[in-house]
């Protein structure tokens, strides 16, 4: 299932349904919002041998002919993939398997995370000479079992300059031949490319669609809510988050809150401790809800307005029991330990020591109200 992006999803619909495909598009949108996950269902529903129209008239891949079942396993030989590798000369397919795996784990991925799959360490990928002109010898070959051949371009950025190569091909791709390109930034690709191509716009994912997409994969909707708030609508970032946080940071972040206010030297020193355990990972995610949390909060301070804010009922009580106790200076200031804290835990810093140190210097700040 495909999250959100409505509008994408009703154009590709009108596609398929007056069987007008474009033979040039381009999938475009921020990352891991969706697109590869869309293009790799499209590609699905043309190649199906028995489609079906659902009950509000879309057409559907039936999901058990042989296409569907060669397509849903990224095995389909009429759905030649393309993406960034890295070595000399590398081709794509030289990496098959690894992407197999990944999208059989999830179809949402960032370049980051793809690249750190085949190893690259701190090398930069991208779609080379060698893999241009294995494009064009594949498209030059007739269909094999399907209506049409399929090519997808994941990350058309990383073409660069080879990207010539390939411009003949797309303005005049042979006989049932789709292009979808899958990217992230237009300005990185070549506009001459870009002219050729139908581009189809897709968005952020909203919060609400990357909690639906988390608790389909199992995650709890505390968990999910909270993941969703951090990740700015990008579900590979929330899967990150859901899967690594375990902590509730919403009743994490109070219960420090408290302590700091009270400044009770033992419950202090005694949460510390505690926290300094959990983990240079937890304790990231743990700044980065915290400094969302003083986001929000802002914002409620400033417009007396709870109903935008982007957080959960018991986070929002939270927030407004605070407007008795933080004023803007303090805000301030505590959003400035915030960022320093983060900054030191970024570079190993000793956690009880950065975290005591913390805890006064909030507890100084808390009740010292103008
Ligand atoms: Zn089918």
């Amino acid at each position: 299932m495909i999250l959100g992006q409505q509008q994408a999803k009703q154009r590709l619909q009108r596609m398929l349904q007056n069987e007008r495909l474009a033979h040039a598009m381009l999938f475009l949108g921020p990352e891991a919002c969706g697109k590869l996950a869309m293009a790799l269902d499209f590609a699905q529903r043309v190649l199906c041998e028995n489609k079906q129209a659902n009950e509000q008239g879309e057409i559907t891949a039936c999901g058990n002919c042989r296409a569907c079942i060669k397509t849903s396993k990224w095995i389909h030989p009429d759905v030649h993939f393309s993406f960034p590798t890295i070595g000399t000369n590398a081709r794509s397919d030289q990496f098959l398997e690894h992407w197999r795996v990944m999208l059989n784990e999830h179809q949402y991925p960032t370049v980051h995370e793809w690249l750190q799959r085949i190893g690259a360490e701190n090398k930069q990928g991208n779609i080379n000479k060698e893999e241009c002109l294995n494009i064009v010898r594949k498209l030059s070959l007739k269909t094999f079992e399907g209506s049409h051949k399929i090519m997808i371009i994941w990350m058309p950025e990383y073409l660069g300059k080879e990207g010539n190569r390939l411009l003949k091909l797309i303005e005049e791709p042979p006989a049932n031949t789709l292009f979808i390109l899958v990217a992230e930034n237009q300005e990185l690709i070549l506009n001459t490319i870009l002219s050729r191509c139908q581009i189809v716009q897709f968005h952020a994912l909203q919060d609400e669609e990357i909690v639906e997409g988390l608790q389909q994969r199992g995650i709890a909707e505390a968990t999910a809510f909270s993941a969703a708030q951090l990740a700015s609508g990008n579900f590979n970032e929330a899967m990150k988050l859901a899967e690594t946080s375990e902590n509730d940071n919403a009743t994490l972040f109070l219960d420090w809150m408290r302590k700091c206010y009270k400044g009770h030297g033992v419950e202090l020193v005694k949460w510390v401790e505690q926290f300094a355990g959990v983990g240079r990972e937890n304790q990231k995610f743990f700044l980065r809800y915290a400094l969302h949390f003083m986001r929000e909060y802002l914002l409620l301070f400033t417009t007396q307005d709870a109903t935008r804010l982007r957080l959960c009922k018991a986070e929002k009580q939270t927030a407004q029991r605070f407007l008795n106790i933080i004023g803007f200076e303090q805000v301030e200031r505590i959003v400035t330990l915030l960022n320093q804290l983060s900054y030191h835990v970024e570079r190993n810093a000793n956690p009880k020591v950065l975290f005591l140190d913390a805890s006064l210097q909030m507890h100084y700040f808390l009740r010292k109200r103008g």
